[in-house]
């Protein structure tokens, strides 16, 4: 297949101070949870990037002294030369396709509240670190100004010792050091340094001009940058300050890359806001400086990046989610195989990761963070030693992951799944209040399937262990699901609560099925994870007058993880729906629930029609145990080999099920792996 011409701009090379990216495809900094504990692990995901087609690859925030010590998150590190080996490792991974290597160098100033350092932080004013922490950071002298210019002049040149193409001067996410000099609400001094816009530009202007001078002969200076806080006149807005910064900055850098602040605003959700939805703050930037601008907006579609480019408003196209999802992406649409695009679901799951402090995971993507440990390749699938046949029951996340990823490696395939539509909990759940790009799981496997002639897909068909056993298939994988628990067991209760049994008492997999409710309805959230808090939003749309109870100390308290928790606690407040915290559910009765304080056992109650239970939920593994039951008797020497997979084997994220049947695809007629540890650790070397 050829690219389409009208993409060709997307193929154009662009000239960054000293070096030149081969396209315009750009993977800015992003967090992957591996930072200077998994070096290898990152080194070999950011290369699989680069022969994706990603003509620059960054680092995620990378610290540049033990002043700046964001521990316990895994981020890079460039303290000193030590460092650099483990930098080198992720240089040639991208070098070796003939990409541009950037590493993003940061100081956290008052942000970083050095708990392994043991530094005290420092800060433009004497302010608190923003997490609830006890640490305060002390107010810069002049000195320490001075120190300050000259450990980002020592780490630029470590890093083109070490071998970047491009180095950053981090200031925006309202993280870094630069930025709290240029933030009113950080930077209290009256000296040269603060009070006007100018004097609070000082600091981040030199950084870059000593940056320039440092490593400039030969490395591209990027300045990432903020342009609007999204907090009215408390931060920087845009139009009163932004813009202006990037007017007083205009050529110093060899490319700008800009976006909002903060980390929540700029890698929002698909749930609150749609791809490019940055535009309207960063397409002023073209118009004050001549040098190229990169930015993202979790572009998928190659018309939207065309447009960006023909419009003005980028000259590279940004990503770090898109490729997470994708990293063959730029190389998709470049082969002209855009219906190949695993596209960006916007979910945030791969942002738990550094919450999690634990290896990235993408929804999309059951490759990402594999690479190294398993060595598994987001487009590569070795063929099978062995074809099957195999049938799978279920076609939701795992079974369609599973039928494709069996389906590549040549094995013969039969999916049955008892609806029309396949897709399983993603078409229920695509359908909750902003959720649409969810929908994305299905479609992008649904796609795979149709260039699958050895797959067969048999929707409509309920399949009893009879019926399994009557296929005569060598493998069977169920992949069945899980339902939502009606008794209300889960974190806060082991056993059944009083009440549970009566009709009015419902579960999310009721309200997804369509029931409609009316009335005082109790939303009983004990999942904290998305679906509470949408439930309550679904059923307050409906006209329900919803009250929302949880354990939690705050609504939906998971999504801190995928930076959406202010929003969905913001939007259920704005919405009238009431909310209870900290407050566990006793009992039901019939027109009223008993509630206890999870501190001191007060009780209360509350006058309800309904409740919803969301709680957790139970596997959907009969047909599972009914056909090893039915096996077990069997006088047929070659019993089929039957597991569960996905949330049929334990209820889970839509990413833990798409890895699950990713997982049972790749495994498929492999020798079992004699080490005690199924995959590769970066062990320190003693
Ligand atoms: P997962 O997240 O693990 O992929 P889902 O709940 O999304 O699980 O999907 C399970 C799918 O299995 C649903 O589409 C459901 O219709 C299907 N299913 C459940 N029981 C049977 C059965 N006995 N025969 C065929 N399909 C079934
Ligand atoms: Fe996109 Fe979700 Fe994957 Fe992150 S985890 S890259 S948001 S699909």
């Amino acid at each position: 297949m050829t690219r389409d011409p009208r993409y060709d701009i997307l193929f154009e090379p662009v000239q960054i101070g000293p070096v030149v990216a081969r396209n315009r495809f750009y993977q800015v900094p992003h967090c992957c949870g591996m930072g200077h504990v998994h070096p290898r692990t990152a080194a070999v995901m950011r290369g699989v990037k680069a022969e994706g087609g990603w003509a620059v690859v960054s680092t995620e925030e990378c610290d540049i002294h033990h002043s700046s010590d964001v521990s316990p998150y895994m981020e890079q590190r460039l303290w000193d030369d030590d460092d650099i080996p483990q930098h080198q490792l992720m240089i040639d991974a991208v070098h070796a396709h003939g990409s541009l290597a950037a590493v993003e160098l940061a100081h956290s100033g008052g942000e970083a509240p050095n708990h392994y350092s043991r530094t005290v932080p420092i800060a433009p004013s004497a302010i608190p670190v923003s997490s609830y922490e006890p640490v305060q950071a002390r107010a810069m002298t002049k000195r320490d100004i001075r120190e300050t210019r000259e450990i980002y002049r020592k780490a630029a040149l470590r890093s083109k010792r070490a071998g970047y193409d491009i180095i950053y001067v981090y200031a925006a996410h309202m993280l870094t050091l630069p930025c709290q000099f240029l933030s009113k609400r950080c930077n209290h001094r009256t000296d040269e340094y603060g009070g006007s816009l100018e004097n609070r530009v000082r600091l981040l202007k030199e950084i870059i001009e000593d940056t320039k001078d440092a490593v400039g002969d030969t490395c591209g200076i990027a300045v990432r940058f903020m342009l609007d806080e999204l907090m009215g006149s408390d931060g920087i807005e845009c139009e009163e300050e932004g813009i202006e910064i990037v007017s007083l900055l205009a050529e110093l850098p060899d490319i700008w890359d800009v976006n909002i602040s903060d980390w929540d605003n700029d890698s929002a959700t698909s749930r609150f806001k749609p791809e490019g939805h940055q535009e309207q703050f960063i397409k002023a930037v073209k118009s004050v400086t001549s040098k190229p601008v990169v930015g993202v907006g979790r572009f998928t579609s190659p018309d939207t990046m065309v447009s960006q480019i023909r419009r003005g408003i980028l000259d590279m196209i940004g990503a770090a989610r898109p490729s997470i999802a994708d990293p063959f992406l730029p190389k998709k649409i470049e082969q002209g195989r855009i219906e190949d695009i695993r596209e960006c679901i916007g979910c945030n799951i791969c942002v738990t990761g550094d919450y999690t402090i634990t290896p990235i995971r993408c929804t999309q993507n059951p490759t990402m963070g594999e690479e190294w440990r398993r060595g598994w390749h987001p487009e590569i699938i070795p063929s099978a030693s062995e074809e099957g046949p195999i049938l799978i029951i279920g076609g939701g996340p795992a079974g369609l992951e599973c039928a494709v990823s069996l389906g590549k490696r040549g094995c013969q395939v039969t999916l049955a799944d008892s609806n029309e539509e396949l897709g399983g909990r993603v078409n229920l759940e695509s359908a909750l209040p902003g959720l649409t790009q969810w929908g994305r799981v299905r479609d992008y496997r649904m796609q795979q399937l149709h260039n699958l002639a050895n797959v067969e897909l048999f929707p409509a068909s309920t399949m009893t262990a009879s019926d399994i056993a009557e296929f005569g298939a060598d493998h069977i994988v169920i992949a069945t699901g899980a339902k939502w628990r009606k008794d209300g067991v889960g974190r806060q209760h082991a056993f059944a609560l009083p009440g549970t049994e009566q009709s009015h008492v419902h579960t999310p997999d009721d309200i997804m099925s369509g029931l409609e409710l009316s009335g005082d309805v109790v939303v009983y959230d004990d999942d904290h994870y998305y679906m509470g808090g949408l439930i309550a939003e679904l059923l307050n749309s409906q006209g329900a007058n919803v009250t929302i109870v949880t354990p939690a100390t705050d609504v939906s308290n998971f999504t801190h993880k995928t930076l959406e928790q202010e929003t969905i606690q913001g939007r259920l407040i704005d919405l009238g729906v009431a909310i209870r915290t900290a407050t566990a559910l006793k009992s039901i009765g019939k027109d009223s629930i008993e509630m206890t304080c999870i501190y001191s056992d007060q009780l209360s109650e509350i006058a309800c029609d309904h409740v919803i239970t969301v709680t957790a939920r139970t596997p959907k593994d009969q047909l599972f145990h009914k056909f090893t039951a039915k096996m077990e008797g069997s006088e047929d020497v070659n019993v089929p080999q039957a597991c569960c997979i996905g949330d049929c084997y334990a209820p889970g994220t839509i990413a833990a099920a798409v890895y699950s049947g990713h997982q049972y695809a790749r495994n498929f007629g492999e020798p079992a792996d004699d080490r005690e540890v199924p995959f590769l650790r970066e062990l320190t070397k003693i």
